[in-house]
């Protein structure tokens, strides 16, 4: 009741498409929601997403909740999140994303969010990737840690190198603080947006050097080239 009165006076709209929001919704509305391009790589051995990694990295699975080309509503979501802020509905995806990995894969030891340079999430105020591991800690019930992997170096925006350069660009930008917390354990790491996968890849790369660690990969979402 409480709710229907406010949404009279303040009425809220679907960040997505500008409908207004009915009460049981919050930032988007259901149509939106539902009608997000989900991908189908829990169920597919060697999707495309992992093969970004062949060769280079070794990572157990990797997934991402959606495909970021074909659907402006995963778009607005993210960007919601990242440039606007909105950590509500950062969370509310990554409880989204938790739900199919939960059925798919081994509960994580650790979920670690990629790590921004400390210069970048003071600027931004937030990292994006550890809102939306948040929302999967809280679901799946596994710690989520900012501190055993950082980043080290803060290299300069990648939209305009080709996909050879990036890679070049990102070795060795992240470091493990504290390999022996890492020793044998399941690690779900998360970033927002997969493209090339350099950053990720570099990511895991420096948990691969610890020993007995299990490396799983999730995205929000999935932009192929
Ligand atoms: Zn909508």
């Amino acid at each position: 009741m409480l709710c229907e009165f406010l949404d009279s006076i303040f009425p809220r709209s679907c960040v997505v498409c500008g409908a207004a929001l009915i009460p049981k919704e919050e930032d988007c509305c259901l149509q939106c929601l539902s009608s997000i391009p989900r991908t189908d790589f829990l169920k597919v051995v060697d999707n495309e997403l992992e093969r970004l990694f062949w060769g280079k990295v070794e990572v157990e699975s990797g997934s991402a909740f959606a495909h970021f080309s074909k659907s402006a509503g995963i778009r607005s979501l993210v960007h919601e999140l990242k440039y606007r802020g909105n950590k509500r509905i950062g969370r509310r995806i990554g409880r989204m994303m938790a739900a199919p990995l939960q059925r798919h894969w081994p509960k994580p030891d650790l979920i670690l969010p990629l790590p921004l340079h400390p210069k970048k999430q003071k600027k931004r105020g937030f990292n994006q990737a550890e809102i939306l591991a948040e929302g999967i800690s809280k679901e799946l019930d596994s710690a989520l840690n900012t501190e055993l992997l950082i980043r080290t170096v803060a290299n300069e925006t990648q939209t305009n190198k080709s996909a050879e350069e990036r890679v070049e660009n990102v070795e060795g930008i992240f470091q493990v603080t504290q390999s022996s917390a890492l020793e044998n354990k399941t690690v779900l790491l998360i970033d927002d947006v997969i493209t090339t996968g350099a950053t990720m890849a570099s990511c895991v790369s420096e948990l691969n050097k610890v020993a007995g660690t299990k490396v799983y990969v999730a995205a929000v979402a999935f932009a192929s080239q």
